[in-house]
């Protein structure tokens, strides 16, 4: 179990974050997540130690962190970046046993190690094995990186948005496969995202963060149904309840004829409104701060034409 107890961090003149209390229960998939600068990184960086909290402790199986010895603590902390950055002039099993051999485990016993996480994670071991980081894909070499953080079984894997600079096939893939990795090994999983989606479809229990701060800590599911607050219903609907456009969204990209004419719709109004509306007569006339604007079937069908091919 990981536990911190009103730990901060204050850099210079920034409160990064302000009294944290967090309870990681052992082999969970405990997903951070929020927007950029609520404190994510900060608070994930602090379990091995590559940022120290200025006030407040954090415990890791009942032991305060600091009380550990610092390479004994990292090896039970396996860490997954965004940019995984492989060893470019070590080939691929090499790369995932570099903790192995470090550790003075026999070459044999590293190689065996790192052909069987290929094989795991379906890179097929007699083709990738001896290959090149640069002959790779991304999304290959972050399956790479994902099994070379397991190498030598840490209790802990901390992942730092590791997905989020893949295309969003290759990002589906690995989020399934850090799921079905979560299943088969007995490792505690943390995340950090600032992907709603991607916390629920990973977490088995999620943080949501503001400004180093905890907004709301629970399942998906409680987080979804009970928002603690406006913050956290903002967020999540954000994400997920894609707002109707208006026909505001029209006007800005250009569209409309000033008119002197009488408006029979509102600006905010949806662009489904306006569809229903043209098809009883064009132009539909708007009222708009800037006074009313005409709007006819081609330019409703030009704008989605143009949206379509964005
Ligand atoms: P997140 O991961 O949620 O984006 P971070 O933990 O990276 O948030 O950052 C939290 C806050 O701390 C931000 O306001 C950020 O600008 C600040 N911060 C992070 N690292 C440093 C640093 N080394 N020096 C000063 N401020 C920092």
């Amino acid at each position: 179990m990981i536990e911190f107890k009103n730990v901060s961090k204050q850099y210079e003149n920034n409160l990064a974050l302000d009294k944290l209390n967090l309870t990681i229960p052992t082999q969970d998939f405990f997903v951070l997540v929020g927007p950029s600068g609520s404190g994510k990184t900060t608070t994930l960086k602090m379990l091995n130690r590559l940022i120290e909290p200025t006030d407040g402790n954090i415990y890791f199986d009942d032991k305060r962190i600091i009380d550990y010895d610092l390479k004994q603590l990292r090896l039970q902390m396996g860490y997954v970046l965004q940019n995984i950055a492989l060893f470019p002039n070590l080939n691929i099993q090499e790369n995932i046993a570099i903790q192995a051999e470090s550790l003075g485990w026999p070459r044999k016993d590293r190689i065996a190690r790192a052909r069987h996480l290929l094989s795991q994670v379906d890179l097929d071991p007699d083709q990738y094995a001896t290959r090149m980081p640069s002959e790779l894909s991304g999304g290959e070499q972050q399956r790479v990186g994902i099994i070379r953080a397991l190498a030598i079984k840490p209790k802990v894997v901390l992942m730092d948005e590791p997905f989020s600079a893949l295309d969003p096939i290759s990002r589906k893939q690995l989020q399934d496969l850090v799921l079905r990795l979560h299943r088969e090994l007995d490792m505690t999983f943390i995340f950090v995202t600032h992907d709603m989606h991607e916390a629920l479809r990973l977490g088995q229990h999620i943080a949501v963060m503001r400004l180093g701060h905890i907004q709301q800590i629970g399942t998906g599911e409680e987080i979804m149904q009970h928002p603690a607050n406006d913050f956290v219903r903002g967020f999540f609907q954000n994400e997920y309840t894609p707002q109707p456009a208006t026909i505001q969204t029209l006007l800005d990209a250009g569209y409309g004829q000033a008119t002197t004419a009488t408006a029979t719709l509102a600006a905010d109004a949806p662009i489904s409104e306006l569809a229903a509306a043209l098809k009883q007569a064009t132009p539909v006339v708007v009222t708009t701060p800037q006074g009313p604007r005409a709007l006819s079937t081609p330019d409703l069908l030009d704008y989605l034409a143009a949206k379509e091919a964005d």
